[in-house]
């Protein structure tokens, strides 16, 4: 049986006030049974105070990038050490609007990967086309290189990735990829984990691209879709509960 993951993506959102507003509307209405994982990525600054309110709760925390050096004159980077102090469970990497907005390519993307699980931290590896690429039938190439540079760089670590289908095209544009869009992806994202490691259908596959709580039982009802990482929604506490409730009821 699958343990779905449903992974909260704050981006540049919050202060200390609301974060503790909506952390208190939401954890105590996490089931402690935990059937799933719940976690919320939230921006370096605030790793503290969320580990403060989570710590011995069913929700985990994780940070939303880090830097793919050690340590050193990288001045504004946050490495997998300083975050280790934090406890996170998780690290995005290779979100698309690092891709997009900060150069990052697959080989920084990979070697972040890289530094997140020598420091014990899962890192959540973000794939994803953009609609232009879609468009010219690139889907699959696009995704499948992505994620080829970082199963090459953490060789025999594949299956501690967590790894996140995100078109670029739905990501905070409302716009959806239909069930079926998704779970075409997320089966050619599976087989290509298959060729890496023997324990690939233990490898969390998540979608993301504006998930919220009306499409998120379809979505993770298809058979390769193992939970969600949500952005906007995971700021309005009702949308975020009733998608771990989704999760909670397949
Ligand atoms: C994201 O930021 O990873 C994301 C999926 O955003 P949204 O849910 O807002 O589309």
């Amino acid at each position: 049986m699958k343990r779905y993951l449903i992974a909260g993506n704050w981006k540049m959102n919050g202060q200390s006030a609301a974060n503790a507003d909506l952390l208190a509307a939401i954890v105590p209405h996490l089931s402690a049974a935990r059937p799933l994982d719940v976690a919320v990525c939230v921006p370096a600054p605030y790793l503290a105070q969320v580990q403060q309110i989570c710590q011995g709760s069913p929700m985990d925390w994780g940070a939303q990038d880090v830097s793919a050096h050690g340590s050193g004159a990288y001045t504004g980077e946050v490495s997998a050490d300083m975050l280790s102090d934090f406890k996170p469970r998780y690290v995005l990497v290779g979100h698309s609007e690092r891709r997009q907005y900060h150069g990052e390519t697959s080989t920084v993307v990979a070697a972040k990967a890289q530094r997140a699980l020598a420091k014990g931290i899962t890192p959540i590896v973000c794939v994803g086309e953009t609609l232009q690429e879609r468009e010219a039938g690139q889907t699959e190439d696009v995704v499948k290189r992505q994620l080829a540079v970082v199963i090459q760089q953490v060789a025999h670590c594949v299956s501690e990735l967590v790894v996140a289908y995100e078109p670029v095209w739905a990501i905070g544009t409302g716009r959806t990829a239909s069930p079926e869009q998704a779970q075409a992806v997320h089966a050619l994202l599976r087989t290509q984990l298959r060729a890496a490691t023997a324990q690939a259908d233990r490898i969390r596959i998540l979608y993301g691209g504006s998930m919220n709580a009306s499409n998120a039982a379809s979505l993770l009802a298809q058979a390769d879709i193992d939970g969600g990482l949500i952005g906007g929604a995971s700021l309005k506490p009702h949308d975020f509960l009733a998608i771990v409730a989704a999760a909670q009821a397949q």
